[in-house]
């Protein structure tokens, strides 16, 4: 078997960069609590990402979990299933309740259409995610949550660096949260940040994620720690100048899948819209395993024995996870729950070889049977 090929590899800056940007630490030893290069970060990021406000925090999760509390929600928040464990559990353990609404079977990101038959008197706010850096109908989001009064939160985790009709994605909604952990387009090892709109969210994210201290004597807010270190703070610093070239090596990738798989039946790929500029954080594949001859679980397996590490991402949607057994009906989002049985995300990082590439679309056409 030839070697292996994992799903991701994480970006890393050349050793001699990192060296030298965390060299000043030994002389300040100031190692976190906002210090120089957190802040700097901070601001270069706001630049990057085309926003007006970016408060760095420990993680992506953290970002999701302190934006919802920084706006004292309470009620139901209407979002998908199809995302990752944070955003439904952040929900949850803010103490609010998720009500799910269906995802679109063409981007997957929460189906607008459905909006209206998932409001009641209760709800607070809509949490819906960019799925794969595709944007959700953010005009559609922005008029509904108007007309209700209800207040957008997006999970942006998916999205670093993108632009929906020339605008920083992170701009949209209330808040934008991302992540940048070790597996994302942009990585600090781990961290996040909120971008927001209104200063009032940005200062209560602030007490949350520094105990709500204002002063050698002045503690006036019940908050938790979720400061960014200067440590993961130089991470990102080395690894935003790298950030274009990474994202043009991951085009590349994407295309090279494109031009290979474009034309085999029963495999849905996924589309770009000529607005957005996007990051090819993920190449996800939805299978017709009817069309197609075989099933997702069975070309996951091929793919296996070949040494390919693709992932069942999302699988399975949030609803039907097992912490949440009797509380939520994964038959009520009928097309989140057949995409996650049916999706795969292929192998996507910069220095990934356009001939691995090549090998795993062989597998992806041979499989069929
Ligand atoms: C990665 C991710 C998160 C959580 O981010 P962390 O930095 O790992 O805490 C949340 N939502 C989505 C969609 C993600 O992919």
């Amino acid at each position: 078997m030839s070697k292996k090929i994992m799903v991701t590899r994480s970006s890393m800056p050349p050793m001699e960069e990192y060296i030298n940007e965390i060299q000043s630490l030994w002389d300040t030893h100031w190692l976190t609590n906002m210090g120089p290069k957190h802040n700097r970060l901070a601001k270069e990021l706001g630049n990057y990402l085309g926003v007006d406000n970016v408060e760095l925090v420990v993680n992506g999760h953290m970002a999701i979990e302190m934006t919802l509390q920084a706006m004292g929600l309470k009620g139901e928040v209407i979002t998908t299933p199809y995302t990752f464990a944070s955003t439904t559990h952040a929900i949850v353990r803010s103490g609010l309740k998720p009500v799910f609404c269906d995802i679109s079977p063409e981007d997957y990101t929460i189906d607008v259409k459905l909006l209206a038959s998932k409001l009641s008197v209760d709800t607070c706010a809509i949490l819906p995610v960019h799925v794969y850096g595709n944007i959700c109908n953010v005009e559609a989001i922005r008029d509904f949550a108007k007309k209700h009064g209800l207040r957008v939160i997006y999970d942006a985790a998916h999205t670093f660096g993108e632009t929906y009709k020339g605008k920083g994605v992170g701009s949209f909604g209330d808040a934008s949260c991302f992540s940048f952990h070790a597996t994302k387009v942009f990585n600090t090892i781990e961290g996040g940040c909120v971008c927001y709109s209104d200063d009032a969210i940005g200062e209560k994210v602030y007490d949350l994620k520094d105990f709500g201290i204002h002063g050698p004597e002045e503690v006036s807010a019940i908050g938790a720690n979720a400061k960014m270190n200067e440590f993961c703070a130089a991470m990102g610093l080395c690894n935003l100048r790298h950030i274009d070239e990474n994202i043009e090596a991951r085009k590349k990738i994407c295309e090279c899948y494109d031009d290979n798989l474009k034309d085999v039946k029963g495999i849905k790929l996924n589309r770009i819209p000529s607005c957005v500029k996007s990051n090819y954080s993920y190449y996800p594949v939805v299978f017709d395993p009817e069309q197609y001859g075989c099933d997702r679980d069975q070309v996951f397996e091929q793919l296996y024995e070949n040494g390919i590490m693709a992932r069942k991402y999302f699988y399975p949607a949030t609803n039907a996870f097992s912490c949440y057994e009797g509380r939520f009906d994964p038959n009520e989002t009928p097309v989140a729950k057949r995409i996650s049985e049916n999706v795969l995300t292929l192998p996507v990082y910069p220095d990934l070889d356009i001939k691995d590439v090549e090998r795993i679309c062989q597998v992806i056409r041979k499989s069929k049977n």
